[in-house]
């Protein structure tokens, strides 16, 4: 996954106070468009990997469900989450075994003692987690009579195991940079993915969204963060961060962990859950072979979701575009993500190697400079193509989720890759532009397209996709009706 800048390794490794004052945004800003820290993206995939959609019930445990990115020369080589019956810890350690040598892991959640044994015998680099409850949850234990005492206990030997290894275990959290939320919720209104539902609303608006991205902060501040201050003291003391109590350092690393969680509560809104809209194929399925059949609509949404988290650390300061690569083994895995597993990732940049500033940077009115941007970039799917980590199986069912429709450099390079499935926008599909066109993708054929769209199998979708309906006034009223009826509940679901 990656761009051209080679940044440095964070600086902001710390156990201690340092966590929110000496870490800087080391990416180059040359740009000047607010861009995502690596660490930061790691972190947020972290959160993310844990809200990875499962099948299976959960039972009540006081092991709670945790997300890891793992890492290896800045770029990831899996994604990962728990299952019923294995931590991602453990999970890792299946799927990687003695690779995970030298890899920095983010958890979503401090390991418990069982992982970090394994992870820190596999000759890891660096663990870093996020600092709210840990994977055994604290949180609970003081209403839970029957396990008291045994996730303090096991707390201790994570400490002691962290104090006796090479590996360092931190907790690694960079401050945003300024305008980052904004520039985040101004670029989500103008994606296909909101502007097909607003041009379904009522005066073109997009007040949906607010909506959708309150109901996801509601969400995500429960999951990740703790509300109560003194429990959230009492946690950093039981797991070693006695010294991130004081203030500033308290109150800046939870502004810090607030931000993110802001920040991935408005990217996970930008693909919205919202009536009938979802990653659908407009045409006849080619085959009944299972390489071609969608995925269950909120996995889709979550690999968008994931791809655009990627936009965020594009190079490109007009258009930033992410792409990721998964694809399902034949039988299901151990994972938390089923028979999927991870390809590659990657988001639109210059080269490798060169030189951020090389290139021209050109805004709105350097037009003709413009044009020549295209001829260095690299888009998204071609990052995510070239820094794969596993190879493209032609037997089995790989799709690559982009932010935006792939123009016709693109196409035929995910087609003669093997890939079966994409899911993308289409707005711009048949469009010319001066400098980049998207011709190929309507046109491409034994690759599925599932694009976002109204259900077209749908009742409600029909009146809308019908040009004679939407004049007659009483029926679209009726059907704008039924559609936030329709919103309202799936609304109060959990994503
Ligand atoms: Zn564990
Ligand atoms: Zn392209």
């Amino acid at each position: 996954m990656h761009g051209a800048d080679e940044e440095e390794e964070a600086t902001a490794a710390v156990r201690g106070p340092r966590v929110s004052v000496a870490s800087t945004q080391t990416d180059s800003m040359a740009g000047q468009i607010p861009r995502l820290s690596k660490v930061n993206l790691f972190t947020l995939f972290s959160l993310w990997m844990e809200l990875f959609p499962s099948t299976e019930q959960r039972k009540k445990s006081q092991v709670k469900k945790s997300g890891l990115v793992v890492v290896k020369n800045m770029t990831i080589i899996g994604l990962h989450c728990s299952s019923t019956d294995l931590h991602a810890g453990q999970i890792a350690l299946i799927k990687h075994g003695s690779k995970l040598k030298n890899c920095d892991l983010y958890f979503s959640r401090k390991p418990c003692s069982t992982c970090l044994k394994m992870i820190v015998n596999a000759g890891v680099n660096r663990i870093s987690y996020w600092p709210a409850d840990p994977e055994i949850s604290l949180q609970n234990e003081a209403s839970n009579p029957v396990t008291t005492g045994d996730a303090k206990l096991d707390a201790k030997a994570v400490e002691r195991l962290k104090s006796n290894s090479r590996a360092r275990v931190c907790v690694l959290l960079q401050p945003l940079v300024c305008y980052m939320v904004q520039f985040i919720e101004e670029t989500s209104t103008k994606l296909d993915f909101i502007q097909k539902i607003a041009k379904s609303q009522p005066d073109f608006n997009t007040d949906f969204y607010t909506a959708c991205r309150q109901e996801r902060i509601k969400e995500y501040e429960s999951l990740f963060l703790i509300s109560n201050e003194e429990t959230h003291k009492q946690i950093l003391m039981t797991i070693g961060l006695e010294n991130l109590c004081e203030n500033p350092y308290f109150s800046n690393l939870r502004q810090n962990m607030k931000d993110l969680v802001l920040v991935l509560a408005t990217v996970a809104a930008s693909v919205p859950v919202f009536g009938c809209f979802g990653f659908y194929s407009s045409e006849p399925q080619p085959t009944n072979e299972t390489c071609h059949q969608g995925l269950p609509q909120e996995i889709a949404r979550h690999c968008m979701v994931q791809a655009r988290l990627l936009a965020y650390r594009t190079e490109d300061h007009k258009t930033g575009v992410g792409a990721i690569i998964w694809a399902e083994e034949k039988s299901r895995g151990c994972d938390g993500t089923g028979a999927m597993y991870f390809v590659g990732c990657g988001y639109n940049a210059f080269p490798v190697g060169s030189e951020y500033a090389d290139f021209p940077h050109m805004d709105d009115k350097q037009k003709d400079r413009e044009i020549r941007k295209f001829r260095y970039i690299i888009h998204a799917e071609q990052n995510a193509l070239t820094f794969r980590c596993r190879e493209i199986k032609p037997d089995e069912r790989s799709m690559i989720f982009v932010t935006k429709c792939p123009c016709d450099e693109c196409v035929p390079l995910i087609k003669g890759a093997g890939i079966k499935q994409i899911y993308a926008g289409d707005i711009d599909a048949g469009k010319k532009k001066a400098d980049i066109s998207y011709m190929k993708f309507g046109e491409l054929e034994g690759v599925s397209k599932f694009t976002w769209q109204l259900n077209p199998c749908h009742p409600n979708a029909v009146e809308f996709h019908d040009p004679t309906m939407r004049e007659n006034g009483v029926q679209k009223t009726k059907s704008i009706d039924d559609q936030q009826h329709q919103h309202k509940k799936l609304c109060l679901g959990h994503y």
